[in-house]
């Protein structure tokens, strides 16, 4: 997921912009939070101290009251009546006017004072705040639950001194605890309005909660047993000014009320916060903390997004490009412009394809080239003889598929291919292979199932490709001259055969006239001369009719013969009779003949006295290859179709055969390896078979036989045959 660019990118900067984002945010948030919980903690602790303040001066004033009030001279005076007593009541209650009573007793507790008449002669010496205030010192006692007036109660009494300093008894101004209890709610209240909610409450020293909204818990619980705390505790809290986690999501505040004189106690203003209160502006940073974040991440993405898509956008364009290209596709691709270093990018890809393009069509021409031609190519390596090209041609010559033949070694392929096999060992490859010469050309001559064929042979080096490992090659490029060596020899037999003819027309001419006047006188000379002398003369004659044969055979190919007369001849007609006269001298000479006739050949145009010659001559010259007596075939048949049949006459004998040197040199005039030849019947019947648009082919192994084929078409104005 995370190996695009794009999320890369993406991941980079959400990392490196969110990560001080946190750190700061955190920070900031968390010095915010500290002081907004220090500030809420010490309003909430001020506030307490200030409850605390105003408590202690309310029951300070309640001491002074009760002070003021027990060193009234009346009071003071053990002769004052109750009549100027109650006066003395009633001006300190109208004064004061939380109270709405006070008692006056002697020394024995017994009531003396009172502003109704109710309880004077009471006694109430049980009282403790009594034997205290007798103790000489005034005394606030704790709130207690008073079973007279059925509530909780507080009392303050002061010891009454005459003028000699001696006690003569105590008075307590008694008020409404409501009083204080309403302050403490006001309290409460003043808190509701703060927002914060809770409620104002009072421990004493022992934790007993001395006031509380719900009066039912008054005077019935002890905080301290209840949150499982000791006083100690409480008195560091308070100390310290620290705020405690109460119960029921709860935070309390506490603060003090030290003793003073009059006042023998140890209160604790206790102020009651929901915790959730407190800390509500603390959730609402938060909030805004986060809200703030999400929004940033947002706005952060999106830019990211976009830069991104910015950088990738181009990029992407490219490698789709690239990908078209190398699927072969090729269009004209629009870039996005994009920055600088993409558009260069894109410049250079441009410029890149352009050049692989070429250089793709030079390869595709050469290649093409290399197929196409008529020369055969193949190049192998020098060290590994591992073939590395191999074209049509080779295909061709070689009778080997290219995709079986690339990769394959020399020696490899020479065992499947007997005429790669052929053709390495004549032209030497090997040698070229291994003494690395630079190259070499030359022609040479090779077997090929049977056919000779004439080659012409390029050995070079290949150049060094760099990179690809391959480091000598050797390229072998061959073209087959077989058939133009042919013609050239063909050729100059023609020539040769035109410039034989011309000359021995006149040349014959020339020499016949004389002959046959020899010829007249010896004959005469014959019949008229000495005895001793005749027996000369026949082989005068013999000589001379020599000379004849010559002339005659020169004249055939010159062709003076006046009576050309073309007729349609039979040609195995003209077999049969050859056949007829030969048999007896090939039974002589113990030739086994045998002849393999079509029987319906199509009859030709020609002049059947020179065909018969031709024949004559073939024939008799397998007869003279012979002489120790052999086997003679004789087979005509037809070839081709329609306008271009041929007649076909193959004349085989299984006689002395002929070398390459002698089977060159057939028809050239007066060319013979026999004795009494002329070398002139070849000549002749090339010139026969010429003047038809014919040809005659020989195909002869020496020792073995050969066999001569002589091929005619059958419509005169037809394709020529063709010497193969
Ligand atoms: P000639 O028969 O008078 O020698 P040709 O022109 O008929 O002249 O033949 C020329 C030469 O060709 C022969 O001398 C012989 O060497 C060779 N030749 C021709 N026909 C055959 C054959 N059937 N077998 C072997 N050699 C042949
Ligand atoms: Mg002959």
């Amino acid at each position: 997921m995370f190996h695009t660019l794009r999320s890369k990118l993406l991941v980079f900067f959400l990392l490196i912009a969110i990560l001080p984002m946190i750190v700061v945010g955190f920070i900031s948030y968390t010095t915010q939070k500290q002081e907004m919980t220090n500030h809420a903690e010490r309003s909430l602790s001020i506030q307490t101290s200030n409850m605390t303040d105003e408590i202690s001066r309310f029951l300070k004033e309640r001491v002074n009251d009760t002070e003021y009030l027990s060193k009234n001279p009346v009071m003071m005076d053990p002769s004052s009546s109750l009549l100027e007593i109650r006066d003395q009541m009633y001006y300190f209650l109208d004064i004061h006017d939380i109270y709405d009573d006070a008692y006056l007793l002697n020394t024995e507790g017994i009531v003396i004072g009172d502003i109704e008449n109710e309880v004077i002669g009471e006694d109430i010496s049980d009282r403790p705040w009594f034997a205290e205030a007798m103790k000489g010192q005034t005394f606030m006692s704790d709130i207690y639950y008073s079973s007279i007036l059925n509530e909780p109660a507080l009392v303050v009494a002061a010891p009454v001194y005459d003028i000699n300093q001696d006690i003569i008894g105590v008075i307590s101004p008694s008020f409404d605890l409501s009083n204080l209890y309403n302050m403490l709610e006001g309290y409460t209240n003043e808190q509701q309005d703060n927002g914060w909610g809770g409620y104002t409450f009072l421990l004493n020293e022992l934790g007993e909660v001395i006031s509380h909204p719900d009066l039912s818990k008054v005077l019935g619980v002890n905080y301290l047993d209840r949150q499982g705390f000791s006083k100690e505790r409480l008195d560091l809290l308070v100390d310290q000014r620290e705020i405690i986690e109460a119960s029921d999501g709860e935070v309390h505040s506490f603060s003090k009320i030290e003793s003073f004189p009059g006042f023998d106690q140890e209160w604790y203003v206790g102020v009651a916060v929901e915790e959730s209160e407190l800390y509500a502006s603390l959730n609402d940073l938060l909030l805004r903390y986060l809200i703030s974040f999400a929004v940033l991440i947002f706005l952060l993405t999106f830019a990211v997004y976009r830069l991104s898509d910015y950088i990738v956008r181009p990029v992407s364009q490219l490698v789709e490009t690239t990908r078209t290209f190398a699927d072969g596709e090729r269009k004209d691709w629009k870039y996005v412009s994009a920055y600088e270093e993409v558009n260069h990018l894109n410049a250079t890809f441009d410029r890149m394809t352009k050049q692989l393009e070429d250089r793709e069509n030079a390869h595709k021409k050469s290649t093409m080239v290399l197929e196409t031609t008529d020369n055969g190519v193949f190049a192998l390596d020098r060290h590994t003889k591992q073939i590395t090209l191999f074209n049509r041609m080779c295909e061709k010559v070689f009778q080997h598929d290219k995709k079986y033949v690339i990769g394959t070694t020399l020696d490899h392929l020479m065992k499947q291919s007997k005429p790669f096999m052929n053709f390495v060992n004549t032209s030497n490859l090997e040698m070229f292979l291994e003494k690395k010469e630079k190259g070499s050309q030359f022609e040479m001559e090779c077997t090929f199932n049977g056919e000779l064929k004439t080659y012409f042979l390029s050995i070079s080096t290949l150049p060094k490709l760099e990179g690809e490992g391959i480091h000598d090659e050797l390229l072998v490029v061959f073209y087959d001259l077989t058939e133009k060596r042919e013609m050239e020899r063909e050729l100059l037999r023609s020539e040769k055969l035109k410039v034989v003819g011309e000359m021995s027309a006149g040349f014959a001419h020339e020499i016949r006239n004389p002959l046959t006047t020899i010829k007249g006188f010896i004959q005469l000379f014959n019949e008229q001369d000495r005895e001793d002398n005749l027996k000369y003369y026949p082989i005068v004659i013999e000589e001379i009719d020599r000379i004849n044969k010559i002339m005659n055979e020169l004249l055939n190919i010159a062709n003076p013969n006046p009576s050309n007369e073309k007729t349609n001849v039979d040609v195995e007609d003209i077999l049969q009779d050859i056949v007829l006269l030969q048999e007896s001298q090939m039974k002589k000479n113990h030739i086994e003949l045998e002849t393999f006739l079509h029987g319906n050949l199509p009859e030709l145009h020609m002049n059947r006295d020179k065909m018969k010659q031709v024949l004559i001559n073939l024939i008799q010259n397998g007869i003279e290859a012979m002489p120790d007596g052999g086997r003679m075939n004789i087979r005509t048949y037809l070839e081709g179709e329609e306008a271009d049949k041929v007649v076909m006459i193959s004349i085989e004998d299984t006689g002395a055969g002929m070398d390459r040197e002698t089977v060159e040199k057939l028809g050239t005039p007066f060319y013979t390896t026999k004795e009494t030849g002329t070398g002139l019947g070849l000549t002749v019947s090339y010139s026969v078979v010429e003047d038809m648009n014919g040809s005659i082919n020989v195909s002869s192994e020496k020792g073995k036989g050969t066999t001569f084929t002589i091929c005619l078409p059958v419509q005169a104005d037809g394709e020529a045959c063709e010497v193969e």
